[in-house]
């Protein structure tokens, strides 16, 4: 008898890891209406189909938008409405059984105490075994564009919100108050990091994930977002030989 080696088998090369399992229960958490569309929701579509609660947590109403897409006249209120709605489409579209908005300001976000207890709250109270949100410690991709500071906030948030709050019994004890008990998150998925370790082949949902995305009216405009979508599918799912995928940092917590 040979020893098996780690990590791959006696006859042949090593394997790639197996995808990640569908969680029962996931709470994807955003900065803006869009973000979920434009990074996770070949995910969500998929697991939504394998019988996953999904809920969707938007920190903000996207009041501010983008210049380019913004007409003249607009006000941060009446544009958040919009951006509220077209999220609430893109759920449907997605199979997303809750849509969550905090309505802090967009382009504003903090990573205060008040944000990270009101997040506490909702993962006590929804109770997921896995969290989804962005990898809030990359600053810069490539040289041209540069990590918003809201979705490095939103990320650093979400992370602190499920390690070490929604776990531990003596933080925020005002949460028991409201019956909400400690929570253990057993995985994070974040995507947009720079050393991805998991992937999630999204073939079958790439256009879910296209349909999701042009719910986003107010800020698509004329642009058929689809040649870009596809594009970095196919980039995230070369390392492993797939078609299209959505890529993760994936973080498997020890129970408490
Ligand atoms: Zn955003």
């Amino acid at each position: 008898m040979t020893s098996r080696k780690r990590g791959g088998s006696e006859s042949g090369p090593r394997r790639a890891p197996r995808e990640p399992k569908p969680p029962a229960v996931a709470m994807s958490i955003h900065a803006h209406p869009d973000d979920q569309e434009f990074t996770v929701a070949g995910t969500l579509a998929k697991w939504a189909q394998a019988g996953c609660r999904v809920i969707t947590v938007c920190l903000t109403r996207g009041g501010a938008g983008s210049n380019k897409s913004t007409p003249a006249g607009m006000t941060r209120e009446r544009l958040g409405e919009i951006r509220e709605e077209e999220q609430r489409r893109a759920c449907k579209v997605l199979g997303v059984a809750e849509t969550i908005f905090l309505d802090y300001e967009d382009g504003m976000l903090q990573p205060s105490l008040a944000l990270r207890r009101d997040l506490t709250r909702l993962v006590r109270r929804h109770r997921p075994d896995v969290v989804v949100c962005g990898d809030p410690t990359v600053r810069f991709y490539g040289g041209r564009y540069m990590n918003h500071p809201d979705h490095r906030v939103a990320g650093d948030v979400a992370l602190d919100a499920v390690f070490p709050s929604a776990e531990t019994r003596l933080i925020f004890p005002e949460l028991l108050d409201e019956g909400l008990e400690p929570h253990h998150v057993s995985r994070v998925f974040l995507h947009s990091a720079q050393e991805p370790d998991a992937y999630v082949d999204i073939a079958g949902t790439l256009e879910l994930k296209l349909a999701a995305l042009r719910e986003h009216k107010s800020q698509m405009g004329d642009w058929d977002p689809k040649d870009m979508i596809a594009a970095w599918a196919r980039e995230q799912g070369r390392r492993r030989g797939l078609r299209a995928a959505e890529s993760y940092r994936l973080m498997l917590l020890e129970r408490p």
